[in-house]
């Protein structure tokens, strides 16, 4: 352990954890961004042909533009944003480090991570969501055919695919799946594509669904999944189809072990929403703030880049001004 006591360590260094640390440099505060994976690791890990939703100028931080030829950006051009700004700025961070506990003693925090333990007068957590995806409890998703990420079409060429969800993960999977030659099956809880789906793609899955290029069943539940087929709940009954993969896209949740070990409090009657003040952005904990789509809970559509970088602006003001009193 060093002796530096920095003012603030930030877990995660996603859009929103490196907008904290562009404030906290601004305002001449000692920081580090701690980060488990590679640098804006949840973006890195979507898939490789993903569009944003928002136009470049929503994704924006540290004021620093965003170019992009199209009005919505891709995956790979978020990446080069991102990272662009984050050398720019010259960010403190350690990456390839996970965050395992955060314990606070006589007003300072002691975070230890695999490689190291550190100290800090305030903590914020910008842990996202989507490490920890929400599982479907059925016989078989263990089996390695199932994932609950999707990455590239190529693989699932000529492939009987199955995806569970009706969100704009699963759409998106379903029709790129579907163009690279995969039978396509869409297991849908609901009784409809999600009204959320990019308004530019929802006309494109409705009308591959109505002219019989893909398959779906809506109201029916993935039941089982064996080596080579899947059986699914249908409203008609239950059918078992053929099944080479499965792409479980059912949602992701913040790490609540995670949140509940630093004694951050959860509200198990409200989506898991976790304990913070919306003014301040400080939690239950003084002085551990929570920043970005973590602030959700279970709601993981709350919160976005778009609405949520404005966190940074005020953690740091906030830090600042309880520096000052
Ligand atoms: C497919 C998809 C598309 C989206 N499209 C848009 C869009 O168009 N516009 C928009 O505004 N939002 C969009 N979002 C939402 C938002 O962009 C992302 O959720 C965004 O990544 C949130 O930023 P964040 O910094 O809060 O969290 P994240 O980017 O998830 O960053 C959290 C970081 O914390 C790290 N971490 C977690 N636990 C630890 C630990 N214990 N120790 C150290 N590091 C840890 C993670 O590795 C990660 O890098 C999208 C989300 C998804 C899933």
């Amino acid at each position: 352990m060093s002796n530096q006591i920095y003012d603030i360590i930030i877990i995660g260094a996603g859009p929103i954890g490196i907008a904290c640390a562009i404030e906290a440099k601004k305002n001449n505060l000692t920081y580090l961004v701690i980060e488990k994976g590679c640098l804006v690791n949840s973006l890195y890990n979507y898939p490789i042909n993903m569009t944003f939703f928002s136009t470049s100028e929503k994704l924006e931080i540290g004021e620093m533009p965003f170019v992009t030829t199209n009005p919505k950006p891709k995956r790979a051009e978020a990446l080069e944003y991102y990272r662009r700004v984050h050398n720019k700025f010259n960010i403190n961070s350690q990456l390839f480090e996970t965050v395992l506990s955060c314990k606070k003693h006589k007003g300072i925090f002691t975070v230890i991570t695999s490689k190291k333990e550190y100290q800090a007068k305030n903590v914020i957590v910008s842990t996202g969501f989507y490490d920890c995806p929400i599982s479907l409890n059925i016989p078989g998703e263990n089996l390695p055919k199932v994932s609950h990420y999707y990455n590239d079409p190529h693989y699932y060429a000529n492939q009987h695919v199955i995806v569970v969800g009706a969100s704009n993960s699963s759409i998106d999977a379903a029709l790129e799946t579907y163009r690279k030659g995969a039978k396509v099956t869409l297991v849908i809880r609901s009784n409809e594509i999600s009204p959320r789906v990019k308004y530019w793609v929802k006309p494109d899955i409705e009308n591959r669904i109505a002219e019989g290029e893909i398959d779906v069943y809506y109201h029916s539940n993935l039941m089982e999944i064996q080596e080579e087929s899947a059986t699914i709940k249908t409203p008609n009954g239950i059918i078992t189809i053929p099944n080479d993969f499965v792409l479980a896209l059912t949602g992701y949740k913040p790490n609540f072990k995670l949140l509940e070990s630093f004694g951050i409090e959860l509200d198990y009657k409200n989506a898991m929403i976790p304990s913070y003040n919306p003014n301040t952005m400080e939690s239950n904990i003084p002085n551990m703030y929570l920043a970005g789509v973590v602030c959700g809970g279970l709601n993981t559509h709350q919160w976005f880049i778009e609405n949520s970088r404005i966190h940074a602006n005020l953690i740091i003001q906030n830090i600042i001004s309880n520096d000052l009193s």
